[in-house]
């Protein structure tokens, strides 16, 4: 049978919703998953590494990048750039292989315009002060940081309706389950996959 492309998996959600956690957990569980490690000019936090968890790069040299269309998408957030490296994520999938992104959402919406066929999801937390408990019990911003993101947050909840499924992250392991049955059945849709049955195509 011909190899198919991989999927091209979108998670989007306010930051502190928890994509991070749910994203490590299915990689640990879906080991043939590829992750797309993002560039971004923000500092990195304690116990982030280079090339890990992101490319941790100058402004000048981000915006470089995005002059020579280096970038599949790219959004300046909170005051920094982020942007997905394009080479790493088309070789993936033309190769056959699954690769998922943990995105924002001026970012997903470039990806839905020039790859449709992506899997887009959105993880929400339970509630807002679950989200505020969660980003100041990170310690990781300062307090104008996290208000600004909060604030962010309010906003990118308006744009659920623009992806195709959405997680509510409660529990992890229930969430990392429900984002296991989405790919799944992303992978069994006949249209990413012609059936062939003993020689005939249906
Ligand atoms: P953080 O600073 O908390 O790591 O990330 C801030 C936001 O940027 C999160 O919503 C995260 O998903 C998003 N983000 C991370 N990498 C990228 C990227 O490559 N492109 C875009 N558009 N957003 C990203």
């Amino acid at each position: 049978m011909e190899k198919s492309h991989g999927l091209l998996i979108v998670l989007s959600g306010p930051s502190g919703a928890g994509k991070g956690t749910l994203c490590q957990e299915l990689l640990r569980q879906m080991p043939d998953l590829k992750y797309s490690v993002s560039m971004t000019t923000r500092s990195s936090r304690p116990g982030e590494v280079d090339g890990i968890h992101y490319f941790f790069r100058q402004k000048a040299e981000f915006e470089a990048m995005i002059n020579r269309d280096e970038l599949l998408e790219w959004a300046k957030f909170c005051d920094n750039y982020y942007g997905t490296p394009r080479f790493a994520v088309e070789q993936a999938i033309q190769a056959g292989q699954d690769v998922i992104l943990e995105i924002e959402i001026q970012g997903a919406l470039q990806i839905k315009k020039c790859f449709p066929q992506g899997v887009f999801t959105f993880i929400v937390p339970p509630s807002m002060d679950v989200l505020s408990e969660r980003i100041h019990k990170r310690g990781t911003e300062t307090e104008e940081v996290i208000q600004k993101r909060l604030a962010t947050a309010i906003e990118e909840l308006e744009y659920v309706s623009e992806y195709d499924y959405v997680v509510v992250n409660d529990e992890v392991p229930v969430a990392v389950d429900k984002l296991k049955s989405i790919l799944i059945a992303e992978k069994c849709r006949v249209k990413r996959k012609p059936f062939v049955f003993k020689g005939e195509s249906v």
